[in-house]
Protein backbone atom coordinates (compact mmCIF):
# COMPACT_ATOMS: atom_id res chain seq x y z
CA UNK A 1 0.00 0.00 0.00
CA UNK A 2 1.57 3.39 -1.52
CA UNK A 3 1.00 5.06 2.29
CA UNK A 4 3.57 8.15 1.22
CA UNK A 5 3.95 10.35 4.04
CA UNK A 6 1.82 13.80 3.84
CA UNK A 7 3.88 15.89 1.83
CA UNK A 8 0.42 17.38 0.49
CA UNK A 9 0.13 18.42 4.12
CA UNK A 10 3.67 19.18 5.37
CA UNK A 11 3.81 20.91 7.99
CA UNK A 12 6.64 21.59 10.20
CA UNK A 13 6.25 20.81 13.51
CA UNK A 14 8.82 22.96 15.74
CA UNK A 15 9.85 22.16 18.76
CA UNK A 16 11.63 24.93 21.27
CA UNK A 17 14.72 24.00 22.92
CA UNK A 18 16.36 25.35 26.31
CA UNK A 19 20.12 25.45 26.68
CA UNK A 20 22.08 24.83 29.80
CA UNK A 21 25.57 24.43 30.14
CA UNK A 22 27.67 21.90 32.25
CA UNK A 23 31.25 21.57 31.96
CA UNK A 24 32.45 22.07 28.52
CA UNK A 25 29.53 21.20 27.15
CA UNK A 26 26.35 22.72 26.34
CA UNK A 27 23.36 21.08 26.16
CA UNK A 28 20.34 21.65 24.35
CA UNK A 29 17.08 19.84 25.30
CA UNK A 30 13.48 19.83 24.19
CA UNK A 31 10.79 20.64 25.76
CA UNK A 32 8.42 18.61 23.84
CA UNK A 33 9.95 15.53 23.23
CA UNK A 34 13.22 13.77 24.43
CA UNK A 35 15.27 15.34 21.90
CA UNK A 36 18.63 15.92 23.30
CA UNK A 37 21.53 17.50 21.74
CA UNK A 38 24.91 18.44 23.18
CA UNK A 39 27.88 20.39 21.95
CA UNK A 40 31.28 20.10 23.41
CA UNK A 41 32.60 23.66 22.92
CA UNK A 42 36.64 22.91 23.82
CA UNK A 43 36.47 19.70 21.17
CA UNK A 44 33.71 20.80 18.85
CA UNK A 45 32.57 17.45 19.56
CA UNK A 46 28.63 17.10 19.08
CA UNK A 47 26.17 14.72 20.16
CA UNK A 48 22.55 14.36 19.48
CA UNK A 49 19.63 11.63 20.79
CA UNK A 50 16.40 11.06 20.79
CA UNK A 51 14.08 13.11 18.61
CA UNK A 52 12.32 12.78 15.18
CA UNK A 53 14.27 13.96 12.14
CA UNK A 54 10.95 15.85 10.98
CA UNK A 55 10.50 18.38 14.02
CA UNK A 56 12.83 20.94 13.53
CA UNK A 57 14.22 21.78 16.90
CA UNK A 58 14.61 25.84 17.53
CA UNK A 59 16.13 27.75 20.44
CA UNK A 60 19.41 26.90 20.01
CA UNK A 61 21.01 30.02 21.65
CA UNK A 62 24.06 29.60 23.67
CA UNK A 63 24.27 30.45 27.63
CA UNK A 64 26.12 33.56 28.29
CA UNK A 65 29.55 33.44 28.72
CA UNK A 66 29.95 30.65 26.57
CA UNK A 67 31.95 32.64 23.69
CA UNK A 68 35.61 32.94 24.08
CA UNK A 69 35.59 35.63 21.72
CA UNK A 70 32.84 37.63 22.93
CA UNK A 71 34.43 40.91 25.11
CA UNK A 72 31.29 41.69 26.35
CA UNK A 73 30.30 41.96 30.06
ZN1 LIG B 1 11.40 18.10 20.33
Amino acid sequence: MAEFLNYSNQHEERHECYSERKDQWVIFRCLQCDYERRMNWETGEMRVRGGDFMVLHSGMHYPTGINPDANMN
